[in-house]
């Protein structure tokens, strides 16, 4: 059968209005944020329904033609951009994106896999509950996305990552079956859990078409804080603090160096740095735990903080090249890891800046260093791989992971076989083999 046919197919498929080769159309999907990795497809394919994601899958798989499922395309590793052979369909889900049901009593909605997660906080809300999933790029991420990457942000620390907000899914497998597992109890021991196998699995084992969603009651009065501190150390020491005085009440528990809030002021209208020198919590202040604190003093003043925090990615995107690290290790030891990581970043990028920060709460930092000003952008990008090696090396030897919450895609794929080689990375081919027998999903990506 030829590709000719396989086009026609899917254009009877979606309709006129999903599906689309124009190259101008084609331009913001066909490349990450950082222009890093670019490819090339035959066709943008955007159904309307799990139908038609279950038809579309079916015909590729009948011409052994590879589909790669593409969310809000904000992820960080290129897993949902396709190869460069321009003979991959490219399947977006941005059409289907209707929230199905919302049923605060069972604290659970069902949502379309192409929700933008934003709209899901504001269905949450509106009903009265609360979707604890919040990340930079909630504005344009979504939620199939989110499940496809288990993705973490600001909130995992109480209430965990994209996978712990999951009751059931529902999933178009590589040959097109569709599994139906919206199932919105929370109990159901009935077997393997299945869905979690598809959660974090970026595509590669099966397309996410809709979530049932665990939902939460509204937080309350929520107080936001923003503490100086002189060490990173002094940051887990207010955090075991804090957690003394409120027990698991943190919700979130942000790292932020100062080269952070220089690069938001540059870059985003509006912003001052915070800290004028009011100390307003004395007691944590006297015990020498924080240098300076500011409060928040209204649901504005909390926004203009939080805002300041989710214009770190843009700001550093501004400074030009960067070399980025989502690494993870365990909370004790984050003091330990920027010091020694900072050690390295000086010996081996001369020049770089180091942009820290990061949800510290569960162990998690964005260790990236931006190029020196003025310098040549591929011969950093060029010398930082020796960066990268080290960084990771140190991370794994503290006990830690290379991928925190960003996942594999195509430009971490090295870095999995490295470090998670023998018998995890054989059961994961397994796995692969087992649910994608001719590898036509998202191929290349993760394994
Ligand atoms: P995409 O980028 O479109 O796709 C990501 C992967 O999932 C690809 O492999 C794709 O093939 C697959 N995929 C997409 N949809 C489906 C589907 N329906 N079924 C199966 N597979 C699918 N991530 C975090 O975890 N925490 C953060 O705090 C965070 N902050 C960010 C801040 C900024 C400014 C940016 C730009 C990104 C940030 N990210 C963060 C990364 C990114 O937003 C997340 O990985 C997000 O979950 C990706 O969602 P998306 O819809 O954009 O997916």
């Amino acid at each position: 059968m030829s590709t000719a046919t396989l086009l026609d197919q899917l254009q009877e498929i979606v309709g006129d209005h999903g599906w689309t080769t124009d190259e101008a159309d084609l331009e913001p999907h066909l490349t990450e944020r950082r222009g890093m990795v670019r490819g090339k497809t035959l066709v943008m394919v955007s159904p309307s329904s799990t139908r038609e994601v279950s038809a579309i899958v079916s015909a590729c798989a009948a011409h052994n033609v590879a589909v790669v499922p593409q969310g809000g395309n904000t992820g960080l590793c290129g897993g949902a951009i396709p190869d460069a052979s321009g003979e991959q369909v490219l399947l977006s889900l941005a059409r289907m994106n209707s929230i199905r049901s919302i049923d605060a009593s069972d604290n659970s909605m069902v949502v379309d896999a192409g929700c933008i997660l934003a709209d899901i906080q504001q269905a949450a809300h509106d009903a009265g509950r609360y979707f604890p999933l919040s990340l930079a790029a909630e504005g344009s991420c979504q939620i199939g996305g989110n499940l496809a990457t288990n993705a973490g942000g600001l909130n995992v620390l109480r209430y965990g990552t994209a996978r712990q907000q999951v009751l059931g899914l529902e999933v178009v497998l590589a040959d097109g079956t569709v599994w139906d597992g919206l199932r919105t109890v929370c109990k159901d021991n009935a077997g393997y859990d299945i869905k979690q196998l598809f959660i974090g699995s970026e595509g590669t084992l099966g397309i996410i078409t809709a979530a049932a969603l665990r939902l939460w009651p509204q937080p309350g009065e929520t107080t936001t804080i923003l503490a100086a501190i002189e060490q990173p150390a002094q940051a887990i020491a207010l955090l075991s603090c804090l957690r003394e005085v409120v027990g698991d009440n943190v919700q979130a528990f942000e790292l932020i160096s100062d080269r952070c809030f220089r690069f938001v002021n540059r870059h985003l209208p509006d912003s001052r740095l915070p800290f004028e020198g009011e100390g307003e919590l004395m007691r944590l202040i006297e015990d020498g735990v924080v240098a300076d604190v500011v409060v928040a003093k209204s649901a504005h003043e909390a926004q203009v903080l939080w805002r300041m925090r989710h214009a770190i990615p843009d700001a550093q995107r501004s400074e030009g090249a960067s070399l980025k690290h989502d690494i993870s290790v365990p909370t004790s030891r984050i003091a330990e890891f920027v010091d020694q990581g900072a050690r390295l970043v000086a010996s081996l990028t001369p020049g770089g800046r180091l942009v820290a920060f990061g949800h510290v709460g569960d162990g998690n930092l964005h260790f990236n260093v931006s190029q020196p000003p003025g310098g040549d952008a591929e011969q950093f990008r060029q010398a930082g791989s020796a960066l990268t090696r080290a960084l990771y090396d140190l991370a794994d030897s503290m006990g830690g992971s290379f991928s925190a919450e960003h996942g594999i895609g195509v430009t971490k794929r090295n870095w999995l076989e490295h470090y998670k080689g023998g018998a995890e990375i054989e059961l994961m081919r397994t796995l692969k083999a087992a649910l994608d027998p001719h590898n036509t999903l998202n191929p290349g990506k993760v394994i």
